[in-house]
């Protein structure tokens, strides 16, 4: 007993130990796992024990075929579970089950890898472990990311993002902004998903986890590599080599191998790049990783694909589309198609082109379906809004800064009116820059037409559809004439506030002009516009103005929707909307016209 307290302190110092040196030297970190998991076995430490056999499998999953031979990592973590479960440790049990759900996941069994992260979420929130909570739904994202679900891992990105912001944990922030950049990314929006890919990188140097800033770089390198900047993507994947090389993670070595193969193969360097992907196919191979196995023989197709010789490419790619298939990952079987198509119709086999050009599209449909669309609009509007929020106070704050420095000018001396011309004219135009329309608080005519512009597009690109309406108050002049201007204004302010606040979130309202509102109503047929619109003419109609002010009797609002028809040209919704708003007003006012 004498020697077993002061021995259970070295063992918990070991795994202690085995844990902050895993994602950095993994064979370093076993080591001292298999030495703690001696020492606890001889002087009978139960916690111990667990640890250590909880971290020998960590160890021996990321080491994948590089671990020792004989060791079975499902069976230590089974005995990790039992143990910490009947010690009652609640976080030890969450940590292994988590780690069984990674295991399960690498295998192709995602469902079943969901499930047991969801206990793993269910055990963190009772013992109210953030940081946890936030680290295990970035895994639940990245499953759904495995499993084609793209609308779910971009929800259940942001959701990730949202607990990792809230507890400030940056490890769990830096992988939920990975996840996010390579969904993204997945969904063809490189400018957000490199965004997002740089806001990980930043954090995750501030962390200790080098396994992680690999992976960072090599999504930013293929980034970069399909934007044509391939010397930049080489440079990055090559970075992500050598630190993958140093914390011995197999898996991160062949994705590096992969990117900086690729960018190879974008300079036309083929003989470089088909080193690299010998030693990544090896390695892949000994994982018996299967979609890392698909990736390195499209990268491996790639080079006679593009020195001409399709037929030498063929056997790789069907190779590389069954071990997609056997992965179930949606997104590399679209890769494959789209690589055969374009291989037979080199090959001069138009038949077998088209086949694998419908099976392609038939992938990406499953891949860009609707819900996705909606989820990667939602979230692009919230950074859209986010960013439009601490652009307005940038503003507002330079604007401050700029109008005391007028006052200042004007103080010291009149000669320097040059001064003061130069930064009126700047004071006033960050004013026109600022999204928000000064009296009503909505979105002021310039947000308005970028928003248009970039939905009408969005719903072009994707044959969804899309509504405006302009709503126009009914005799408001006389409301200015009878009551005075000021009265005019409140009315103005509360009737943007009504708008805003029957309306949906999604749906952006800004101030078209004078008392215009204009109302984008995404997702929206003119079905559903038409009744969206009816809601709002009701609830401005049935308004007890008399608290704007005692005289006000009565208000009422015109409404003309027009909605989104493919191959519509752009400046039409507008001239549409604004059709049948002259038809409501000539139509006898108060209604919706569509
Ligand atoms: P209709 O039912 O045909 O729309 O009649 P109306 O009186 O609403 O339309 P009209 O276009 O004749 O008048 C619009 C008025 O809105 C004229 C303008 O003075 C007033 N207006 C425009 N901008 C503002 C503003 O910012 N504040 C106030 N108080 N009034 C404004
Ligand atoms: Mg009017
Ligand atoms: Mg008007």
């Amino acid at each position: 007993m004498n020697t077993a307290a002061p021995q259970a302190a070295e063992i918990d110092a070991l795994v202690a130990q085995a844990y902050a040196l895993r994602h950095t030297d993994a064979r370093a970190a076993l080591a001292l796992a298999e030495h703690a998991h001696k020492l606890a076995l001889a002087c009978d430490h139960q916690r111990g024990l667990a640890y250590a056999l909880l971290r020998r499998a960590v160890c021996l999953s990321i080491l994948g075929d590089a671990a020792p031979p004989g060791e079975d990592c499902e069976s230590l973590l089974q005995q990790a579970v039992s143990l910490l479960r009947s010690l009652g440790d609640r976080a030890g049990e969450a940590e292994a089950l988590n780690q069984q759900g990674v295991r399960l996941a690498m295998r192709g069994q995602g469902e079943a890898a969901i499930g047991v992260y969801e206990h793993v979420l269910a055990l963190r929130t009772a013992t109210d472990d953030q940081p946890g909570v936030a680290a295990v739904l970035v895994n639940i994202a990245l499953q759904h990311r495995d499993n084609g679900d793209l609308a779910s891992a971009l929800a259940c990105g942001a959701e990730a993002l949202e607990a990792a912001r809230r507890c400030g944990d940056a490890r769990s922030l830096a992988y939920a902004h990975t996840h996010l950049g390579v969904v993204l990314g997945a969904l063809d929006e490189p400018a957000a998903a490199e965004q997002q890919l740089e806001r990980s990188l930043a954090l995750v140097r501030t962390t200790a986890d080098r396994a992680h800033e690999s992976t960072v770089l090599v999504a930013l390198a293929h980034l970069k590599r399909q934007a044509g900047e391939a010397a930049a993507a080489e440079a990055g994947a090559r970075q992500a080599l050598a630190l993958s090389r140093a914390t011995g993670n197999q898996s991160d070595q062949v994705e590096a191998l992969v990117a900086t193969a690729l960018a190879l193969q974008a300079q036309a360097a083929h003989p470089g790049a088909s080193a690299l992907l010998d030693e990544a196919a090896l390695l892949a191979q000994r994982r018996g990783d299967l979609g890392l196995q698909a990736q390195v023989l499209l990268a491996q197709a790639e080079t006679p694909r593009a020195l001409g010789r399709p037929a030498e490419a063929l056997p790789l790619l069907a190779q590389a589309h069954q071990l997609a298939e056997a992965a179930a990952a949606l997104q590399l079987s679209a890769q494959a198609h789209e690589a055969l198509s374009l291989a037979h119709e080199a090959a001069g086999d138009l038949a077998a082109a088209l086949r694998h050009q419908r099976a392609f599209q038939a992938c990406e449909r499953r891949l860009r379906n609707q819900p996705a669309q909606r989820r990667l609009r939602q979230f692009l509007q919230q950074q859209a809004l986010a960013s439009a929020e601490s652009d307005a106070q940038a503003e507002r704050e330079r604007s401050a800064q700029l109008l005391q420095a007028l006052d200042e000018a004007r103080r010291a001396e009149q000669s320097r009116s040059q001064l003061l011309a130069e930064l009126q004219a700047q004071a006033e135009l960050l004013q026109q820059l600022a999204r928000e329309d000064g009296l009503t608080g909505v979105a002021n005519r310039r947000w308005l037409d970028l928003q248009l512009q970039r939905e009408t597009e969005r719903a072009r690109r994707f044959g969804h559809p899309l509504a405006v309406a302009m709503i126009d108050v009914d005799h408001f002049k006389a409301v200015n004439d009878r009551l005075s201007h000021g009265v005019g204004d409140a009315v103005l302010r509360t009737l943007a506030g009504l708008l805003r606040a029957n309306c949906r979130a999604s749906d952006v309202l800004g101030r078209y002009g004078g008392e215009e509102f204009m109302l984008i109503l995404v997702e929206s047929s003119l079905a559903q516009a038409l009744e969206a619109c009816e809601k709002l003419r009701e609830r401005v109609a049935c308004h007890d103005w008399a608290v704007v002010h005692p005289a006000l009797e009565a208000l009422s609002v015109s409404i003309g929707v027009a909605a989104f028809e493919a191959g519509a040209p752009d400046e039409g919704l507008v001239q549409a909307a604004d059709h049948q708003l002259y038809r409501a007003k000539h139509g006898g006012r108060n209604r919706v016209c569509g």
